[in-house]
């Protein structure tokens, strides 16, 4: 058959791409997205190759239905971004290219609304001051509008008209009293993030250290692929590094796009206002776009298409933006580099930061991988002299120097007698009281949410499990209900043991909501706040909650790892660790190197800004070798013990792995998927290179009444690794007898 077809790759676990006839108006091209048929259903595809003919024959070929307008072809390089990324981590360049893209592209019914202009209400100060104080106290409706409203900052005319069909008339009065402003976004134009600063005329820019100016020269003097490591002690003043790079790479290319990634969705406003404000008189307010996953649907398609179209010149973003479509990219950046949040954990699990790297090599420009506590993979690197290490030493602020970090020795305390607060020891106790006195703020990380592990019955021995996964259930007081955190089961707190009928039933363990509420009693006085995942389940109400930080109006913040990442507090004087020995024994030869990260930062929150920054660390193991580094704040020797450990122990970065995980209805049923996936892969040619090791059930072995193990798989070699990953996989697929199979290369957690 001769006329104009098109392949095209869908979001379908196959490597297959598909043929559909081409009939209309406007020339295919690769990169472009259309609407096809696929069986019964219209779904997107992306046009991969454009030919004079198909095998497909001609009363079986079906027809492109339509073409998305508001998406210009996606390039030649993005395309190969997405086969290389298909490719890699073992998936089709369908199931990787089309979940890349915004939802509201994947969806052909919204394609015309995307060229629509958006209308919507955003809060003014005036409104943020008002509501909901100004409203009737019984027009619920009224509330609820205007707490979606400060929830978000803005409403489009979709949301308000869902939350109340008069909505919008209420917002127009609301308008005419100055509370709200009416917006309207015609397509092209890239959304102007809510909440920016207003432009400060005269930008207060450092004068770089010693330390900083060689960095920003190394990265300006790159040429071509240019991979850095800037290893930089908490408060050195990495982001300054990074805004002068950027600075200096637009003004010699004025037309260049940056790509500056961080690992969380709450470090993306301070990020955003740093980057505003200092280019404020060189970029719109437009060029400046965030890519995450808190973006509202039509808000992230409008942002993602600046990006592709080269509106926006500097995208930040979570890991998800790494794989945006960013035609001019001359840089990259990737903020705290060693994140685990970098790694996807679902679907593609990609590393956001191995395809950073990956692009800068793609396109021969820089990237710069920042971070206190390098991940030993990049340190290595740089040990090999394949990325360029750059050196902060010293903090920043003239007088600000790294905290001097302190264990107490929980034993100790105890054989001594010395008085404890519900888990929270006389030291600390002392030191955050000295603090509150000073008008200084403590900081207690603590990396358990909830009030308690679990809830137990000394009399009979009974613990609180989850029916349906082989769990304890997590008790939450001031939701009063126990909480699986695995699969969402939720109950309330039994009145007296279900087994014996005993009353007694006590917490066992400490979380932060028991934290929290220990430290009132403690510190007489304080004001005490919480962040985790519970307090910030409301969109927007992190933000609001690290702004009362940042506004003094709290004494004593005590949350998870939320707290522990990139924020500058400025008045925090104190940082207190507890129950971090858990991780010390771990099965995972990945938790130490976790855990000294996460000390390392949380660490670096203590004295940023000229205040004496003191850590205290509770534990019961004060002579373990990881809080002696931590103590001397001494991430290089740390880094290389471990990598003499790690080669030792043959592990990565001196192996290359990858993991098989399989659930089924039974362990049984999941670990003979598992032999047989091995035997198969023992018979493909050339496997001697990739060794395989038994199949293991999972820690969590029951999670929603599935069973869950994994087949871990290594080689010297990455190269034979992925040949032989690629040869397994007919064969997995024609495996039966679980629900669920999947792969992951270069695994983070064993
Ligand atoms: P890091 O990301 O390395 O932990 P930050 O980039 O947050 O550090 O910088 C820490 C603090 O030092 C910030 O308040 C920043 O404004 C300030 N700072 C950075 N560079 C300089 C400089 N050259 N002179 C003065 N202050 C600086
Ligand atoms: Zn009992
Ligand atoms: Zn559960």
């Amino acid at each position: 058959m001769t006329g104009q077809y098109v392949r095209v790759a869908l979001d379908h676990p196959l490597d297959a791409l598909y043929d559909y006839r081409y009939g209309l108006d406007s020339a295919p091209a690769p990169g472009m997205l259309v609407r096809v048929p696929f069986g019964r259903r219209d779904v997107v595809g992306l046009i991969c190759e454009v030919n004079a003919h198909s095998d497909v024959p001609a009363n079986k070929i079906r027809d492109v239905s339509a073409v998305c307008a508001a998406c210009p072809p996606l390039s030649a390089q993005w395309l190969a971004l997405a086969g290389f990324a298909a490719d890699y981590y073992q998936r089709g360049l369908g199931e990787v290219a089309l979940p890349a893209l915004p939802q509201a592209l994947r969806d052909p019914s919204r394609w015309a609304r995307l060229l629509a202009p958006e209308e919507r209400y955003r809060l003014s100060p005036q409104g943020r001051a008002a509501l909901p104080d100004a409203l009737p106290a019984r027009a619920q409706a009224l509330r609820r509008l205007a707490q979606a409203l400060s929830g978000a900052g803005e409403l489009d005319v979709a949301a308000a008209r869902a939350l109340h069909p008069k909505a919008i008339a209420t917002l127009e009065a609301w308008c005419e009293a100055g509370w709200v402003e009416h917006e309207r976004i015609e397509f092209g134009a890239a959304a102007s993030a809510a909440h920016s600063a207003a432009p400060t005329a005269a930008v207060d820019v450092p004068r770089l250290s010693d330390e900083q100016a060689d960095a920003v020269e190394a990265i300006g003097a790159a040429s071509g692929f240019a991979p850095f490591l800037l290893h930089g002690v908490t408060g050195s003043g990495k982001t300054e590094v990074y805004l002068r790079a950027l600075a200096a790479l637009l003004e010699r290319d004025p037309g260049a796009q940056a790509l500056v990634l961080v690992p969380e969705i709450n470090l993306t406003p301070q990020f955003e206002a740093a980057f505003r404000t200092r280019f404020a008189a060189t970029l719109a307010d437009e060029a400046i776009v965030t890519l995450h996953s808190g973006l509202a649907e039509g808000e992230r398609a409008r942002n993602w298409l600046a990006a592709h179209t080269g509106r926006a010149r500097i995208v930040l973003g979570t890991r998800l933006a790494v794989l945006a479509s960013l035609p001019r990219l001359a840089m990259l950046v990737v903020d705290e580099e060693h994140d685990p949040a970098y790694k996807q954990q679902e679907g593609l699990r990609y590393s956001a930061r191995d395809l950073a790297v990956w692009r800068a090599k793609q396109l021969g420009v820089p990237v710069v991988l920042g971070s206190a506590t390098p991940s030993l993979e990049s340190w290595w690197q740089a040990e090999q002299g394949r990325y360029t290490r750059l050196t902060l030493a010293r903090r920043a602020i003239a007088d600000a120097v790294l905290p001097t970090v302190k264990l107490i020795d929980l034993e100790e305390e105890r054989r001594r007698g010395r008085a404890s607060f519900e888990g929270l020891s006389g030291p600390l106790v002392a030191a955050m009281k000295a603090r509150l006195e000073r008008g200084e703020q403590s900081l207690v990380f603590l990396n358990r949410r909830g009030y308690a592990p679990t809830l137990a019955c000394d009399a009979c021995g009974w613990v609180a499990g989850c029916p349906r996964c082989s769990a304890y259930v997590v008790l939450h007081k001031p939701e009063r209900g126990l909480r699986c955190h695995h699969c969402g089961w939720e109950s309330r707190i039994p009145r007296s043991c279900p087994e014996c009928g005993n009353v007694d039933i006590a917490p066992m363990g400490r979380g932060t909501q028991r934290i929290e509420e220990a430290l009132a009693s403690a510190v007489p006085g304080a004001r005490v706040l919480r962040i985790d995942a519970d307090s910030t389940r409301r969109k927007g109400s992190a933000q609001a909650l690290f702004s009362d930080v940042h506004a003094g109006e709290v004494d004593i913040l005590v949350g998870t790892q939320m707290i522990a990442k990139g924020h500058d507090f400025q008045r925090v004087s104190l940082v207190g660790v507890l129950n971090a020995d858990n991780a010390l024994f771990s099965h995972d030869f990945r938790a130490s190197e976790r855990l000294f990260a996460q000390l390392m930062q949380v660490s670096g929150r203590a004295g940023r800004a000229g205040l004496a920054g003191e850590v205290l660390v509770q534990t019961r193991y004060p002579r373990h070798a990881l809080y002696h580094a931590l103590a001397r704040q001494d991430y290089v020797g740390f880094a290389n013990t471990q990598i003499a450990e790690r080669r030792d122990a043959h592990l990565p970065p001196f192996v290359y792995q990858a993991l098989l995980r399989a659930e089924g209805r039974t362990l049984e049923a999941a670990l003979t998927f598992l032999a047989q996936a091995a035997e198969a892969l023992a018979a493909i040619p050339g496997a001697e290179r990739v060794m395989a090791y038994d199949a293991v059930p999972l820690t969590i072995v029951k999670v929603m009444n599935v069973h869950r193990a994994q087949l871990l798989v290594e080689s010297q070699s990455r190269a034979a690794l992925q040949a032989t990953l690629r040869a397994w996989q007919p064969a997995l697929r024609a495996l039966r007898g679980v629900l669920r199979w999947n792969l992951e290369v270069d695994p983070l957690d064993i």
